[in-house]
């Protein structure tokens, strides 16, 4: 049976992409690729994620953490960034490119994607698709079957492996058609189209960006992103790094994230944010941190509060500080 690999990014076009070649007897193959910007926490629960994928739509999925190489790519994305740090062309190239390296693996034929000409102003432009082919080298073997037909056959159309007249074809930025399909396909629940990549939204994205111009690779790790993602974050004059919870489950998460040689910074005996200090240098730094998490607790007719740092083996310290000064805390924010 002849077998296609698919870049399968959740939503209802890679869902249709996949089920129209199904329907024409190949086996698919599908690909989620995931990096610290998009999907990562689907790491912890990929069993269940492929699981309910399969039942859902009937797709074979797999996760592909593609973290490391997407970190690299982002330092300087050939085709440059859109209206926010997002690199949407780079990236396409990337997983094309990856997934075309993977098709002797899964003994795939052709790849395929849910890209519809003329949908996404940046990346499914038509000359945009045809970059994309050429830069990843799958020129002939990279179907989109929701908008071939019109288009430069590729082998699998001119193999018969493919019949393109069956296949649907879509353009521009109307949804109804898909919508129209997966119905008739009794696909009926599928996720609202965009949001999903980090790397488009104003304000964490400025931060990722903020990080690559200090010029450090050595801090372009999915760890110190997935740092700087979640919670109020401030950088300290020495280097050192502190993000904390704006409520109860983000200081959840944030404890979550400790590891090496972070400390965790918390009230002693009083409910309140949880603070993570990455990189710090000394008592002057855990001082700072406790100062900072300290300004976010009930106020108390107390000058000066105690605070116990943790280390990730559960050691801990008390600090006794006087809550930062607003004046003080804001330069260091990021
Ligand atoms: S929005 Fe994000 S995931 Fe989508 S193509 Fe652009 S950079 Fe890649």
């Amino acid at each position: 049976m002849t077998t296609a690999l698919a870049l399968f990014s959740g939503g209802l076009d890679s869902i249709l992409a996949c089920r129209v070649v199904q329907d024409q007897g190949i086996r698919v193959k599908a690909l989620k690729f995931v990096s610290p910007f998009f999907d990562y926490d689907l790491l912890e629960r990929q069993d269940g994620y492929c699981a309910e994928v399969l039942t859902k739509y009937g797709i074979d999925v797999e996760l592909i953490d593609i973290s490391e190489t997407y970190l690299r790519m982002l330092a300087a994305p050939a085709h440059g960034y859109g209206k926010n740090f997002n690199p949407c062309v780079d990236c396409k190239i990337l997983l094309v490119r990856t997934a075309k390296e993977l098709m002797a693996k899964y003994d795939a034929s052709f790849l395929i994607t849910g890209e519809v000409v003329g949908q996404r102003p940046m990346s499914q432009r038509p000359d945009t698709l045809r970059i994309i082919e050429r830069d990843s080298g799958t020129d002939g073997i990279l179907l989109r079957p929701l908008c071939c037909r019109g288009q430069k056959k590729t082998r699998a159309e001119e193999q018969g492996l493919i019949d393109p007249d069956k296949l649907p074809h879509f353009s521009g930025r109307n949804r109804t058609p898909q919508i129209e399909l997966a119905t008739e396909m009794g696909i009926a629940d599928f996720p609202s189209p965009g949001g999903g990549c980090i790397l488009t939204e104003q304000v964490r994205a400025a931060r990722i960006q903020a990080l690559y111009k200090l010029q450090k690779p050595e801090l372009l790790t999915p760890e110190n992103i997935r740092f700087l993602l979640k919670g109020r974050q401030y950088h300290f004059p020495s280097g050192a790094w502190l993000t904390m919870g704006r409520n109860q489950p983000e200081n959840e998460l944030i404890e979550s994230l400790q590891m090496g040689k972070d400390l965790l910074v918390k009230a002693v005996d009083r409910p309140g944010p949880s603070g993570l200090l990455r990189f710090s240098k000394g008592q002057a730094d855990q001082e700072l941190a406790a100062a900072i998490v300290a300004r976010y607790l009930k106020k108390t007719a107390a000058k000066s509060q105690e605070m116990q740092v943790v280390t990730g083996d559960g050691r801990s310290a008390i600090l006794l500080v006087h809550p930062a000064a607003d004046s003080d805390i804001k330069p260091l924010s990021w």
